[in-house]
């Protein structure tokens, strides 16, 4: 199964508009649910309205989460409330949410939260940029060490891994990786699970792409980038070009 997974991020500004995206996504969902597992990511002020309209196939996820419980923390939402709006999934460690402070702990922290109320974080992981020495490699190991630090094999495998390399995300990015590129991050982080879980268990967490991700590039990062599916940010804000992408990845 692949997974094709929206982050609408700070879109639509009406509501409205978010319920007719909505049913456009949960088509898309029904019409490609023999290879696709669909989830949108919508901003949390409409998450209540998406939980009406969401019919299965379609499921639903959140932006961000609360790293601990205590109530005086203005603006943030915790995992409880996340919960009883249907969210199923959670996007965190999302690099626009790094650069505004999440750090490698407080990411850590958000999953351990999502975890308790059975919610599967979608772990974003990605480097800021590539340099000729590798040292990427240890940017993105660090995020994972910590976030995976204290899971045990259970809890790990309800998570779904998104590496996103920061220079190719958003309308900034110059370009998307290359499915080379791809490939060679995600057989670094599988081998960096199946060293701390064993082969069983590191297959079965989803290692996705995001980053520029397109209807016309997303094929070849299945056949040659070894990617289980996508976190696309402005594609899942358009209707048809998300089915072509559906289209091209089912
Ligand atoms: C993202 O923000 O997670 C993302 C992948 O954005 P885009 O698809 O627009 O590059």
């Amino acid at each position: 199964m692949i997974y094709l997974i929206g982050n609408w991020k700070m879109a639509p500004e009406k509501s409205l508009k978010a319920v007719e995206l909505t049913k456009a996504s949960a088509a898309i969902a029904k019409q490609y649910k023999k290879s696709v597992t669909t989830i949108i990511c919508p901003p949390a002020l409409f998450l209540s309205g998406a939980q009406k309209q969401v019919k299965v196939p379609l499921l639903i996820g959140a932006q961000g989460v609360a790293a601990s419980d205590a109530v005086a923390q203005t603006g943030l939402m915790s995992a409880a409330m996340l919960k009883d709006v249907g969210a199923q999934y959670c996007i965190v460690g999302h690099s626009e949410m790094r650069a505004r402070g999440d750090s490698n702990t407080y990411v850590k922290e958000q999953v351990m939260r999502l975890l308790e109320k059975k919610i599967s974080p979608i772990l974003c992981i990605g480097e800021q940029q590539r340099d000729e020495q590798g040292w990427y490699l240890s940017e993105v190991k660090e995020q994972l060490e910590t976030a995976f630090a204290d899971l045990a094999p259970l809890q790990a495998k309800k998570i779904i891994i998104a590496y996103e390399p920061v220079w190719a995300i958003g309308s900034k990015a110059t370009r998307a990786a290359t499915p080379m590129e791809c490939r060679e991050m995600l057989i670094f982080i599988r081998k960096f699970l199946s060293d701390r879980y064993g082969e069983k268990v590191a297959k079965t967490i989803p290692l996705l792409y995001g980053g520029s991700a397109d209807e016309f590039n997303a094929q070849t990062f299945i056949t040659d980038g070894e990617a289980q599916g996508f976190l696309v940010g402005r594609v899942s804000l358009d209707p048809k070009r998300l089915a072509l992408l559906a289209k091209a990845i089912s």
